[in-house]
C-alpha cells in the first residue's frame, strides 16, 4: 500500500519563515535572502518526507502567506489596487495579504477568513468586473522543477477551481457563471504545463465539496470539471477533500473522469457510509485520510486496520493518506526537550505522523499485521489509563441545570441598571484588550522562562507596563480601559497553564495566518482552576485609575477550540469543565471590585460545524449554555462584555445575541459592515462594538475614515448601544502606529459624539 500526505507545515521547525518575512517586512533583509530561507525549509520538507519512506510526495504546499491567496496569483485574480502600487511581484502579493502604506500608495489588505473549521485564515479573493483570468503565475511549476532537480517527482497541490470560485468575493456585478469558463481554461492551462514538465500527479484541493452543497452548486463543480478533465492528457488528477464528508456530490465526483478522490475518514462522519451504499469506482484510486491532520493524539493502529479492511472490501486501490494537509500540527515532536516522554509517547506530529503512515502501511502489507512489533506497541499504548480523572469536577458538570444558564434580571432591565452604574458618555471608546507586547515583555518572559529573571522582578515589569499602560489610556482619553494583557504569551496558553489538566509544549508552533503562529496547549486531562488567574494583574491596574477597568478573560469555547481537545470524552464535556473554571474567576473578579469583566470567545464560530444540519446539536446546543453559564451569577450592575474575531456570524445571529453579554465587540472593518444591517434586521438586543479599524495591518487609520466607519454604523445601530473600538487586541502591533491609530480613534468618537449629542 502506498502513502502520501496532503500537505506539511512551512513555517519552519523553529518558525524560520516567520521570522524571515518578519525581517523581510521591516527591510532588514531582501527578497533573495527571504527566498533563501524558504527554500531551505522547502529542500529540508523534502528531504524529510522522502526519508520518511512516503511514496508521493505533494509541493507547492509552501506559500509566503496562504495558498488560496497563491492561486489568486496564479490566475491572475489580482485586484487592480494592488498591481497598480507598481510594487514587484512578491511586494504585490504582501501588499495583497497585508495591506500597503508606503511611498506607492495606502491600500487595505485583502479580507480574511477562518479556513472551514480551523483556526488557519486564508485571504480572500476578490474577482472584479474587469478580471482577466488566466494562468499568469508560475509558483506550483517553479516549485515543482526545484523539487524535481532533487530527485523528487512531487505531486503539486493547487486548490481546486470549485473552492476558489466558492471563496471568491465578487465585487462587481459579474458571478459565478460569468467566469467558469476562465477558471476552467486556466486549470487546463495548469494540468498542460505540469504534463509538459513531467509530472505524474496534480491534486486539486476541493475542501469545499464537504459543505452542503445546492443542485446549482454541484452543476457547478461537475461542469468545471468536466471542462477541466476534457482535454486531461499524461497528468493524473486527484480530487482532495477534508474535513468532512462530501455525501452531497459523491455520485458525482465517482462518475468524473479523475484518477483519485480524495476523502477524509477522520471528520467524514459519512464517509465509510457512503462508500459502503455507493461502492468505489474501479478506475479510480481512493486516498484515505486515516491519520488525524488536524489533533496531535497517536493513531490507533488496531481502529485504522479495521477500517482498512471494511474499505478493502470496496476497493483495493488506496493510498494511505492525512485527513486534511498537516499544516493544521506543528512540525517535529524533536524539540520538545521539556515534555516529558510519559506525555510524548501518546502525541505524534506532522514529522511523527509520517512514521505513523510509514509504519500504518507495513502494517497492511504484513501477512501477520497483528504480530508487527509496531502494533502492538500502539495497542500497548492505547490500553494504558492516560489520566485518573477527577470525579468532583464530572460531578458538577453532570449536575448542571437549565436554571444554571440564566442570567437575572434580564437584558433589558441590566442594561438600565449599568447605564446609571456607569455614566459613560454616547459611544464609548474602549479597546479589546491587548496592548503590544513589546520586545522588553517577551525577553522578560524567556528571560525568567531560563530562569536569569526571577519572578519578583518578572512581575515588577508586569506592574510598570500595566502602570504604563493605564497612564497612556487616561492620556488618550479613552472610556472603558484595560490592563494589556502583557502578563500572556496568548490568550489562551496563559489560561491553560492557570488550569489543572492542561499540558504545554514548547515549540508546537501552528501557523494561523500569515506569519503568525499560536501554540495550542493540550487537554490532558479533567480541567480545574487551581487558581486566581487575572485577579491580581486586574485589581492593580483598577487601582491605578477611576476609570473602569475591564476584567479580561477568555472563553471556554475558544480556550477549547484553541487547543488540541481530548479525544477520550466528548467536547460537550470538556468545554463544561472548562466553564466550570472561568466561572469561577468571574466570580472572583467581581468580588474583587472589578466591575466590567469581558470574556472573549474569539473563536466561537470555529468550530461551528461545516453542515447547517449539524450546527445546533452538535455545536450550540452546548457552545451557547456553556458561555451563558460563566456570568449567570454575576451581579446585574456588573456589565458583561465578550468579543469575537470576524463578523462571520450573520447566520447564528440570533445565537449569539442569546449569548447574553451585554456587549459585545467584533471584527467589521474588514468586511465593509455588511454585518450591521444583519444585526438591524435580527433586532440585535446586546450592545455593539463592531470595530473601526483593522489590527492585522500596521496601517494607521485617519481620523476620517473612522468617523465615516461611525456614521454607516450609526445608520443602522441604536445609538445609545454603540461602542467604538478597534477590531481586535492590539498585542501584534507597535507601539507607534497603535498611539496614532487609538488618537485617531477617541477623536473621531469625540467629535461623532459631538455631533450626535444634539439630535438624541
Ligand atoms: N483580549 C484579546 C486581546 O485583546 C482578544 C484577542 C483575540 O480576539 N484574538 O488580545
Ligand atoms: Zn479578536
Amino acid at each position: 500500500m502506498n502513502t502520501t500526505i496532503i500537505g506539511y507545515p512551512r513555517i519552519g521547525n523553529l518558525r524560520e519563515l516567520k521570522f524571515a518575512s518578519e525581517k523581510y517586512f521591516k527591510g532588514e533583509i531582501n527578497a533573495k535572502e527571504l527566498n533563501e530561507t524558504a527554500k531551505n525549509i522547502r529542500l529540508y520538507n523534502l528531504k524529510l518526507q522522502k526519508e520518511s519512506g512516503l511514496n508521493f510526495i505533494p509541493s507547492n504546499d509552501f506559500s509566503f502567506y496562504d495558498n488560496v491567496l497563491d492561486t489568486a496569483f496564479l490566475l491572475n485574480a489580482i485586484p487592480e489596487r494592488y498591481t497598480a502600487l507598481g510594487l514587484s511581484s512578491l511586494d504585490t502579493y504582501f501588499a495583497a495579504a497585508r495591506g500597503y502604506q508606503g511611498e506607492n500608495g495606502d491600500v487595505k489588505a485583502l479580507a480574511m477568513k477562518k479556513w472551514y473549521n480551523t483556526n488557519y485564515h486564508y485571504m480572500v479573493p476578490e474577482i472584479e468586473d474587469n478580471a482577466d483570468i488566466r494562468l499568469t503565475g508560475t509558483k506550483p511549476f517553479d516549485l515543482f522543477s526545484e523539487a524535481l532537480e532533487n530527485n523528487i517527482n512531487t505531486r503539486p497541490v493547487i486548490t481546486g477551481a470549485y473552492t476558489f470560485l466558492k471563496l471568491a468575493r465578487f465585487t462587481g456585478t459579474k458571478t459565478v457563471t460569468d467566469f467558469t469558463e476562465s477558471v476552467a481554461k486556466a486549470y487546463i492551462s495548469i494540468l498542460d504545463k505540469f504534463a509538459s514538465l513531467g509530472a505524474k500527479w496534480v491534486q486539486f484541493d476541493e475542501p469545499s465539496l464537504v459543505k452542503d452543497m445546492t443542485a446549482s452548486d454541484i452543476t457547478l463543480f461537475v461542469s468545471l470539471y468536466e471542462k477541466i478533465l476534457a482535454s486531461k492528457k499524461d497528468v493524473k488528477v486527484l480530487i482532495q477533500t477534508y474535513f468532512g464528508d462530501i455525501r452531497d456530490c459523491y455520485k458525482d465526483i465517482c462518475s468524473l473522469n479523475l484518477d483519485g478522490i480524495g476523502l477524509d475518514f477522520i471528520e467524514g462522519k459519512e464517509t465509510l457510509k457512503l462508500i459502503k451504499a455507493n461502492g468505489f469506482p474501479k478506475d479510480k484510486i481512493l486516498f484515505a485520510g486515516l491519520v488525524n491532520g488536524k489533533n496531535i493524539w497517536r493513531n490507533n493502529y488496531e481502529n485504522t486496520l479495521n477500517i482498512i479492511n471494511e474499505i478493502k472490501k470496496y476497493t483495493e486501490n488506496i493510498v494511505l493518506n492525512t485527513s486534511c494537509s498537516l499544516l493544521h500540527v506543528p512540525c517535529t515532536l524533536k524539540n520538545e526537550e521539556k515534555l516529558d516522554e510519559s506525555y510524548k509517547k501518546h502525541f505524534t506530529y506532522a514529522e511523527e505522523k509520517l512514521t505513523e503512515l510509514n509504519e500504518l502501511k507495513n502494517i497492511t502489507d504484513s501477512k501477520e499485521p497483528l504480530n508487527e512489533t509496531s502494533f502492538i506497541n500502539n495497542k500497548k499504548l492505547h490500553a494504558e489509563t492516560r489520566t485518573g480523572g477527577n470525579q468532583e469536577i464530572r460531578n458538577k458538570v453532570a449536575a448542571l441545570t437549565e436554571k444554571d444558564f440564566v442570567r437575572l434580571p434580564e437584558f433589558a432591565e441590566r442594561e438600565k441598571i449599568q447605564k446609571e452604574r456607569f455614566k459613560l458618555p454616547l459611544f464609548p471608546s474602549t479597546t479589546i484588550g491587548s496592548f503590544p507586547q513589546t520586545a522588553d515583555v517577551k525577553s522578560a518572559r524567556t528571560a525568567l522562562r531560563k530562569g536569569s529573571l526571577n519572578i519578583n522582578d518578572y512581575e515588577k515589569l508586569i506592574e510598570n507596563k500595566i502602570a504604563e499602560c493605564i497612564a497612556l489610556q487616561e492620556e488618550l482619553g479613552l472610556d472603558v480601559l484595560v490592563h494589556g494583557e502583557f502578563e500572556r504569551n496568548d490568550m489562551v496558553e496563559y489560561f491553560g497553564e492557570c488550569l489543572e489538566g492542561y499540558i504545554f509544549t514548547e515549540k508546537a508552533w501552528v501557523q494561523s495566518y500569515g506569519t503568525r503562529c499560536v501554540k495550542p496547549p493540550v487537554v490532558w486531562g479533567d480541567i480545574k482552576r487551581a487558581k486566581p488567574m487575572t485577579v491580581r494583574w486586574s485589581t492593580y491596574a483598577q487601582s491605578l485609575t477611576d476609570k473602569p477597568v475591564k476584567g479580561m478573560l477568555t472563553g471556554p469555547v475558544t480556550i477549547l477550540n484553541w487547543s488540541f481537545p481530548r479525544e477520550d470524552i466528548s467536547l460537550k464535556e470538556s468545554v463544561f469543565q472548562i466553564a466550570l473554571a472561568i466561572r469561577e474567576e468571574v466570580l472572583d473578579l467581581e468580588a474583587n471590585g472589578i466591575s466590567i469583566i469581558q470574556v472573549d470567545e474569539a473563536a466561537l464560530r470555529e468550530k461551528l460545524p461545516l453542515r447547517k444540519s449539524d450546527w445546533k446539536e452538535d455545536y450550540l446546543d452546548f457552545a451557547i449554555p456553556a458561555f451563558r453559564y460563566i456570568h449567570s451569577g454575576v451581579k446585574p450592575e456588573t456589565q458583561i462584555h465578550t468579543h469575537m474575531c470576524y463578523s462571520e456570524f450573520a447566520d447564528i445571529i440570533k445565537d449569539i445575541d442569546n449569548m447574553d453579554a451585554d456587549v459585545i465587540t467584533f471584527e467589521a472593518s474588514r468586511s465593509d459592515l455588511a454585518i450591521l444591517d444583519v444585526l438591524k434586521e435580527n433586532n440585535f438586543r446586546t450592545e455593539v462594538g463592531p470595530g473601526v479599524y483593522d489590527i492585522h495591518s500596521p496601517r494607521v487609520p485617519s481620523k476620517e475614515e473612522i468617523k465615516d466607519a461611525l456614521n454607516k454604523m450609526i445608520s443602522l445601530v441604536k445609538k445609545d448601544k454603540l461602542w467604538v473600538n478597534p477590531d481586535c487586541g492590539l498585542k501584534t502591533r507597535g507601539n507607534t502606529e497603535t498611539i496614532k491609530s487609538l488618537k485617531n480613534l477617541v477623536e473621531a468618537a469625540k467629535e461623532i459624539r459631538y455631533e450626535n449629542s444634539r439630535t438624541i
